[in-house]
């Protein structure tokens, strides 16, 4: 049975010579951590360049450094006292240095760059706080490298801002600039390793700006594809994806291998492991994501591909999202009401509203949002629009829906997965509120009530994965 590795490598037929590597804040989050990280990067010299992203939990009640700096960052905006805030940020670093028999010049020098970044403050605030929130990820980035040094391993802190990670400025949400990718690849050419600071960049001003939070994986898909990575290695705290939610199917089936397009149905339809829209850069560029375990980087993990040979009735995963409703509208005759569907997608349009699907027939069409969508306060307002407007026999809206997802490369040419699929529904009596298969060639999509989730994923797992 080959590894992962090697399946991709033939696919894709790259030269292997540089992997990014990126370690989510469990992974950095004590001195024990970090020298797991050590030993993770110094077993392949391929691994050469090394996100990291800013302390995060070492437990389930703490806090994480991001959070830590953020209340900081409220205080001094609220102009209330911010000392204690400000120690408690500066302790979760100095525990590290101590563990890792680091200098303690270090958490001197990150306790002046703290009070640098509060009396330089920008009058903005949002500026302020990314600011902030970039510090965590910075002074870790710098702490790491010195443990990697002083571990005999040549190692360098990349400032990101000097490297031409260029961002907008949109504060706490930006997006990172198209030349960025051309002056990012000069990293190729270093020789030691580098330790690259996640979640921040630099506008074209100079100021430090964020990504949304969980942002390191972005910057490590920029840089993956910046330096034409042969590998985007994401490290985290679990062993692999799943094929099921490993919290309802304890004994749901790792996946070894799934094309961008599986991860993309299965993180829709809430899989929780990797953010889909943040792996985008890796995705454009085709280079291959791995997702392993930092506690047990012997396995193999789950590698995320562009294209892959597949079985066709086998399914790649189940997930199921809570946290939508459906409008459902009949008319007589509907079939033959020229623009009736683009009446009412436009009433939506007009409020503001995104909607996910729009199943119809011939007397009769739902669409399906997400509830936050379709708050309260505007669901009188929208079907008031749509009686007097359309003119509909029957109108309602249908809350606590789940969507469920059976994703699988094979789909399209498979024969009976449906029938399969709803058999297991209803021998288990999930009621299906709605069903689009063929919108997409690799899944298939059941809406149903939120309160048969567990059951539904149960009895589509049996079916499917036995
Ligand atoms: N530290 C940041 C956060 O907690 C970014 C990251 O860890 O990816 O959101």
């Amino acid at each position: 049975m080959p590894t992962p590795f090697v399946c991709v490598s033939k696919i894709l037929n790259k030269g292997f010579e540089m992997k990014v590597v990126k370690f989510g804040g469990s992974s950095v989050a004590s001195a024990e951590q970090i020298s797991k990280v050590i030993n993770i990067v110094t077993a392949e010299a391929d691994r050469r360049i090394v996100v990291v992203s800013a302390p995060g939990k070492r437990n389930s009640e703490d806090t994480k450094v991001t959070d830590l700096l953020i209340e900081l960052a409220d205080r001094v905006l609220e102009g209330i006292d911010h000392e204690a805030a400000l120690q408690a940020v500066v302790a979760r670093y100095a525990e590290i240095q101590k563990d890792l028999d680091l200098s303690e010049t270090v958490v001197a020098t990150i306790e002046a760059d703290l009070r640098g970044r509060i009396e330089n403050r920008s009058s903005n605030a949002l500026q302020f706080t990314d600011t902030m929130k970039a510090s965590g990820e910075d002074n870790h980035a710098k702490m790491i490298a010195e443990a990697f040094n002083k571990q005999g391993h040549a190692a360098k802190y990349v400032n990101p801002g000097e490297a031409g990670m260029l961002l907008s400025d949109e504060f706490g949400n930006a997006e990172v600039l198209p030349e960025s990718f051309e002056r990012l690849a000069a990293l190729k050419e270093e020789s030691e390793i580098l330790i690259f600071p996640g979640f921040f960049g630099q506008t074209k001003d100079g100021n430090v700006a964020t990504f949304p939070r969980g942002g390191s994986d972005i910057t490590g898909a920029i840089l993956a594809a910046a330096v034409k990575a042969e590998v985007y290695e994401n490290f985290t705290d679990v062993d692999s994806v799943y094929a099921m939610d490993p919290r309802i199917v304890p004994t749901a089936p790792a996946i070894e291998l799934m094309t961008y397009r599986e991860m993309r149905e299965l993180a829709y339809a809430g899989f929780g492991v990797f953010h889909d829209e943040a792996i985008i850069p890796a995705v454009h560029a085709e280079i291959p994501i791995c997702i392993k375990n930092t506690n047990r980087p012997e396995a193999p993990g789950t590698m995320i591909v562009p294209k892959r040979k597949y079985e066709q009735t086998k399914v790649t995963g189940i997930s199921c999202a809570d946290g939508f409703c459906g409008i459902y509208i009949d008319k007589y005759m509907m079939n033959r009401e020229v623009g009736f569907g683009r009446r009412l997608l436009q009433i939506l349009e007009e409020e503001g509203i995104s909607y996910e699907h729009t199943p119809s027939g011939i007397d009769n069409m739902s669409v399906i949002l997400q509830s936050a969508e379709l708050g309260a306060d505007k669901e009188q307002g929208v079907v008031d629009r749509i009686l007097t407007e359309l003119e509909p026999d029957k109108i309602c809206v249908e809350h606590g829906l789940a969507l469920l997802m059976v994703v699988s490369e094979g789909m399209n040419y498979a024969v009976g997965m449906a029938a399969k699929a709803t058999q297991a529904l209803g021998d288990a009596g999930v009621n299906i509120e709605m069903i689009n298969q063929g919108a997409s060639e690799i899944s298939m999509m059941f809406a149903i009530k939120d309160v048969d989730h567990k059951k539904a994923v149960h009895a589509l797992g049996n079916a499917f994965f036995g």
